[in-house]
């Protein structure tokens, strides 16, 4: 089995749909934010991914993102390497600006509000690991970190001792994690591939706002303002609040992913995209664009069109 999937970091289904609907008006200001922050920590994540990747060594594996249960408990972890005989649990903290630490407690400093206690929330996935390796029986040590990533965060009155990376000593630390490791044996994998068995994908957590295909505002969104893209010339969609433009074949390809994230069982037909696209593209171009990307099914009364089998 191979764990393709926790290779990089990923949005998970949900925020996925959130994201697509982000531009369309149906979230509330509290699903806004609740995606306006995950976005940002999975900026921070795949900061992180990157940096682990640039300073690999071959001898460790790693799973990002993965999200196990026990005991009716979900816990999600950023990232997971397993090398020598240790598995290192990763909590990756995006967080920007100046924090302070009292007492055991965070607070943003300039506005004096406490935040969740990231190092209770490493201990706790760590506890929760633990159980599950337990349960596989796997008796593996495993070593925890809460990593701040971001170049702009300030731990004022920082704790000593913790298990806290700050961004200044992240190039550092990853350099000597990834040193002299002893080569994989066959154990590694199969603890890997056993654990992302477990992957619980759809959290029980989270709810999403009800949704349908006629009421959704139709149109092709800018992907770095969400503002509504015109055309512009034969081949080109404009946004004229960032002047970014894009592709209409990328547009269009973007577009029919958003499709079948936010409606997985309906078929992708050229009609239905020229709608969802807001009419600014013509039938024939959507249908070529489908062509040249999509296998065609037939049926008796038209086609609609399924990603290609690779
Ligand atoms: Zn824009």
């Amino acid at each position: 089995m191979s764990n393709e999937l926790f290779q990089q970091p990923i949005l998970s289904d949900s925020m996925q749909v959130l994201q697509c609907l982000l531009p369309r008006n149906v979230l509330s200001s509290h699903e806004k934010q609740q995606l306006d922050n995950r976005l940002k920590g999975f900026q921070g994540e795949e900061l992180f991914a990157e940096l682990l990747q640039r300073n690999s060594a071959e001898n460790q594996l790693i799973l990002h993102n993965l999200r196990l249960e026990t005991n009716d408990t979900e816990f999600e972890m950023d990232c997971l390497a397993l090398q020598n005989e240790v598995i290192y649990l990763f909590e990756v903290k995006n967080y920007e600006g100046d924090f302070l630490y009292d007492d055991g407690k965070w607070f943003v400093v300039h506005n004096k509000k406490e935040i969740s206690d990231p190092l209770a929330q490493l201990q706790r996935s760590e506890m929760l690991l633990k159980q599950i390796l337990q349960r596989l029986n796997l008796n593996i040590p495993i070593q925890g970190y809460v990593v701040f990533v971001h170049p702009n965060f300030q731990l004022y009155q920082a704790p000593l001792g913790k298990n806290i990376i700050y961004p200044a000593q992240l190039e550092r630390f990853l350099k000597k994690f990834s040193a002299h490791n002893a080569p994989l044996q066959h154990w590694h994998q199969n603890v890997m591939n056993r654990l992302s068995a477990m992957h619980v994908a759809n959290s029980r957590h989270t709810r999403l706002p009800d949704y349908d295909f006629p009421t959704l505002r139709k149109g092709v969104f800018c992907q770095d303002c969400s503002a509504i893209l015109s055309r512009s010339g034969r081949d080109f969609l404009h946004c004229q609040n960032c002047n970014v433009m894009e592709s209409l074949e990328g547009g269009v390809l973007r577009l029919t992913k958003e499709f079948v994230v936010l409606f997985p069982d309906k078929k992708i037909t050229t009609r239905k995209i020229f709608t969802w696209c807001g009419e600014i593209v013509s039938m024939k171009v959507i249908r070529r664009i489908l062509r040249k990307h999509f296998e065609v099914v037939s049926y008796n009364r038209g086609t609609y069109f399924i990603f290609k089998s690779e």
